[in-house]
Order: C-alpha cells, then structure tokens, then sequence
C-alpha cells in the first residue's frame, strides 16, 4: 500500500490501492474459494449423516423382522420361533448384504429410498433368500450337536419323517460358557436362541453364540444310536 508523508510528518495513507482492479478479483477470487470448500464441507457432513441414518434403520429393521419371525406361528417357515439368536441371524450371509441397504452415497441422500422393512416384508425374494439360508444354518447346527450325541447317522433316523435325534425329547445340551450356576438344559431350541446370561451390560453386547460352547447334558439326554 502507497503512502505519502507530509512535511508536518503526517503519514496519509493511498487507500486507492486496494481498489485497483487486480486487487478486487485476488480477494474475491480467495472468498469464493472459501465458501467453496465451507459448501463442500457441508455437503460431507450431510451425506455422512444419511449414510449413518441409512445404516441405523437397517439394523432396526432387521432386529424388528427377526423379532417378528420369531414370534410367527403360521405356514411352514420358522417353525414355531426355531430360528438362530438375532446375533447369528444378523451375521448370515443375507443379512449382511440387507444391512448394507441404501448406504452407497447416491441412494441415502435420497428422500424416496425404500425402507429395508418395506423389502422384507414384501419382497418374496429376499423372504427365500433369508428362509434357505436360516435353514442350512439350522441344518449345520442339527448336525454338529448330532455328532456330539453320538449319532453317526442321523439322516438315517429321520428318512421316515421322524424328528431329528437333536429335537427328540430326550436330547438336551448344557452351555459351558455360562456359569455352573446358571447352567440349564436347553432344547434345540434353546440352543439356537440361546444368549449367555452375564452379569453386565456392556458383556452383553460383545457376548457372542459359538456351537463349540454347546455339550450334551448327559444326565437327561440319550440317544439310541450306536
Ligand atoms: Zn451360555
């Protein structure tokens, strides 16, 4: 900036300078800049925010039709409330393909997205995809505990529409992961929606399910293969 000094030693300042037309377009020109990236900025925050929006709603919507399948006593899928614990559900194959459900950038930001408990209530699709893969997960843990009973042969047993020996009557497993105290017999049933009592909130929530903690309770159970 120019200035002048005067013979009495007054410093007048050339505040023309700023209004040079070089001088104008360098300022606006780093204005614009920032409000730029203040909008850019903005907009990322409002896209993250869908985006978690898009996820918390999925793992809602999952929870509450698990919830409902498990309470659902007609046709033949589950079979009275014979489903994994919403912790196994929630880690099928399908379930984490469902959870990602309008989560890509384009699809949250979108006021008219599809709910993922519209699709799963609606979707026959995505009903037989979750009703299979629920089912060999059930045949998987049918077929581990069969072993730990002892029965080399269960497909055998059941050929002429017979229960499976893990849902006869007499087939009863402890977990060994809870505590003696608050060890119980469960049924197959049991098992599968079984979840660890512990003593606070926050084991809880890391508890997992694992078929290796499931033994047979010997002292109810039989099984009349050799
Ligand atoms: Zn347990």
């Amino acid at each position: 900036m120019g200035s002048i000094i005067t013979e009495d030693g007054v410093t007048i300042h050339d505040y023309s300078v700023l209004l040079h037309p070089s001088n104008i377009t360098a300022e606006y020109q780093e204005l614009k800049h920032k409000f730029k990236e203040q909008l850019t900025h903005r907009l990322k925050l409002r896209v993250e925010a869908a985006v978690d929006e898009s996820a918390r709603q999925n793992r809602e919507d999952l929870r509450r039709y698990w919830t409902k399948l498990k309470s659902w006593r007609q046709g033949s899928f589950p079979i009275n409330g014979l489903l994994p614990c919403y912790g196994e559900f929630r880690r099928l194959d399908i379930s984490k393909v469902l959870l990602q459900k309008n989560t890509d950038k384009s699809q949250a930001m979108r006021d008219d997205r599809e709910r993922l408990w519209v699709e799963l209530n609606s979707n026959v699709d995505t009903q037989s995809h979750i009703r299979d893969q629920v089912n060999a997960w059930l045949d998987d843990k049918r077929a581990k505990l069969a072993t730990k009973l002892g029965c080399k042969h269960p497909e055998l047993e059941t050929a002429g529409g017979f229960l499976h020996p893990v849902e006869r009557i007499n087939a009863w497993f402890i977990c060994t992961n809870c505590s003696q105290k608050n060890r119980k017999a469960l049924s197959f049933k049991d098992v599968c929606g079984h979840q660890c009592s512990t003593p606070t909130r926050k084991d809880r929530l890391k508890a997992h399910w694992d078929i290796n903690w499931f033994e047979p309770d010997m002292k109810v159970s039989s099984c009349f293969l050799g």
